[in-house]
């Protein structure tokens, strides 16, 4: 059950302000009857809510994928940084949360939703859904180095999982990940005595971050991106 203009606006028939508007002047009905209360509780699965004689579908759930940008926090509240929600002009920005985290230095894909069950599938351990960084370094990668990252490194007393490393220069990889541990990107090659100058996340399963999106732009992801990714 929800509230008759919350569902309005999810369906994005406009602004909660406006939804209410259109509510009062009587433009809504529900199961056939006008409807003038905007708090009125509604069945969003088994009522019929008609504006103007079309029926009106609700969207339950949210997928957008943002490139975010530098000094923008992963979470859904404000710290010392905004959150990247800020980022986001839906009027149903405010039930997203992000899968996962970025530090707020690091830019890149970051897929934002509303979806609790799928982006507990997306993070759990147990489902090795693969991340891939491009990573800029401050000294040239070794072939030993490597190895070692491949293999494991230790961080919170833990050998980290195997990890893919893909040269493309000698200060610039791609790194494939299993597992996200905290700053796990940075802390893996300071364990080989490196540091991370630039972090970008380029990927999550099969989802590549779209090129054509600027850095603190986004776009809903499409229903095959959606599939491929449960
Ligand atoms: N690893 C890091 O160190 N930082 C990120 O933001 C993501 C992975």
């Amino acid at each position: 059950m929800m509230r008759l203009d919350k569902y309005l606006a999810h369906a994005k028939l406009g602004t909660r302000k406006e939804v209410k508007k259109l509510i009062r002047q009587g433009f809504i009905t529900v199961n056939g009857e006008v409807c003038r209360n905007d708090d009125t509780k509604i069945d969003e699965i088994n009522d019929k809510i008609v504006y103007d004689e079309m029926p009106v579908f609700y969207q339950e759930f949210y997928y957008l994928m943002l490139n975010k940008p530098e000094g923008y926090i992963s979470s859904t509240v404000d710290e010392l940084d905004p959150s990247v929600l800020h980022l986001i002009e839906e009027d149903f920005a405010l039930d997203l949360f992000p899968v996962g985290r970025l530090d707020v230095d690091t830019v890149g894909l970051l897929i934002l939703t509303n979806d609790g069950k799928f982006s507990h599938n997306l993070l759990s351990p147990k489902h090795h859904v693969e991340k891939e960084y491009y990573v800029e370094l401050e000294k040239p990668l070794s072939d030993d180095d490597i190895i070692k990252l491949e293999t494991g490194v230790l961080i919170d007393e833990e050998y980290t999982k195997p990890a893919k490393i893909i040269k493309k220069e000698d200060t610039i990889v791609h790194m494939i990940l299993t597992e996200g541990k905290f700053h796990q990107v940075k802390r893996m090659f300071h364990a080989v005595g490196n540091e991370v100058l630039y972090l970008k996340r380029i990927r999550v399963g099969t989802l590549l971050l779209d090129s054509s999106l600027e850095e603190g732009d986004y776009r809903f992801l499409s229903d095959e991106e959606i599939m491929q990714l449960k």
